[in-house]
């Protein structure tokens, strides 16, 4: 395991005549909680898309966990990997997404036992077994055999924390996790990351809650126009931000 979990070179994503990513340069530590703001529209999702396999970047490189994402580098040339090297990859990476995604036939049990059975081809029980536990730790041990539609925003939002912590990744990307809830139910949410960031898990955070940035996140990290703008401690890029463009987002934002 090596100290770095995500290393950005030059990465570069364009869809057709749209230049979205334009040469991304950043480290994640491990045990690094990085939180990412920035307008609509500058490049964040597509950012973590492209860490988790969702989208393939066009130039630059991108490693987790020391390992290249989505190529084989082969006598200088880049090869793309098989869809089964793909999958391996996929599997220390855990996304949750603004809209919680769960499948809506299958209770919170079931749906945070879904992918490790699906992948590992573990026995059931021990599925199980850590699918209850994980909901007990995101505070759901009473809803397991609850469907999706029974649960309020905050409580799906921590199901799918569950499912994604299900496959035990080492890094978790999180997209505006809070951003379609009612004001009220965002602090649950908050609180179970916050936990997850106690217990030393790698994250990459984009959100709008400053508050959380400031206290929880390592670094804080402004994207513009699909660039890094800047990189540092959240209480110095949130009080005494060193470019305009920073300043001219958080004084809108802030
Ligand atoms: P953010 O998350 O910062 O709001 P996105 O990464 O979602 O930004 O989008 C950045 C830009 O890329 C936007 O202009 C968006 O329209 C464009 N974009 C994102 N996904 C696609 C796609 N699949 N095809 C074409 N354009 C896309
Ligand atoms: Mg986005």
């Amino acid at each position: 395991m090596s100290d770095v979990m995500v290393k950005a070179e030059q990465v570069c994503k364009d869809f057709g005549h749209v230049q979205v990513l334009k040469g991304i340069d950043l480290e994640v530590l491990n045990g690094e909680v990085m939180c990412v703001i920035g307008p609509s529209g500058s490049g964040k999702s597509t950012f973590l898309r492209c860490i988790n396999h969702l989208e393939k970047v066009n130039a630059g490189r991108l490693y987790v966990d020391g390992k290249l994402i989505g190529y084989r580098e082969h006598g200088g040339k880049l090869h793309e990997l098989k869809e089964r090297e793909v999958a391996a990859q996929r599997k220390d990476i855990g996304m949750v997404f603004q809209r919680f995604n769960l499948f809506p036939h299958m209770t919170a049990l079931e749906n945070v036992m879904e992918a490790p059975q699906r992948v590992k081809g573990e026995p059931a029980v021990v599925v199980r077994k850590r699918a209850a536990e994980l909901l007990e730790r995101v505070g759901l041990a009473g809803k397991m055999r609850s469907y999706p539609a029974q649960l309020s925003g905050g409580q799906q939002q921590r199901v799918a924390i569950a499912r994604a912590l299900a496959m035990q990744p080492k890094l978790m990307l999180f997209d505006e996790p809070t951003s379609a809830l009612d004001p009220e139910l965002v602090g649950e949410v908050l609180d179970v990351m916050r936990d997850l960031a106690r217990e030393g898990m790698t994250m990459i955070v984009v959100t709008h809650e400053m508050g959380f940035a400031r206290e929880v996140g390592d670094s804080l990290v402004f994207m513009d126009d699909g660039i890094v703008v800047e990189k540092g401690a959240p209480r110095e890029v949130l009080t005494n931000p060193q470019h305009e463009r920073t300043k001219l987002f958080l004084s809108k934002v802030l």
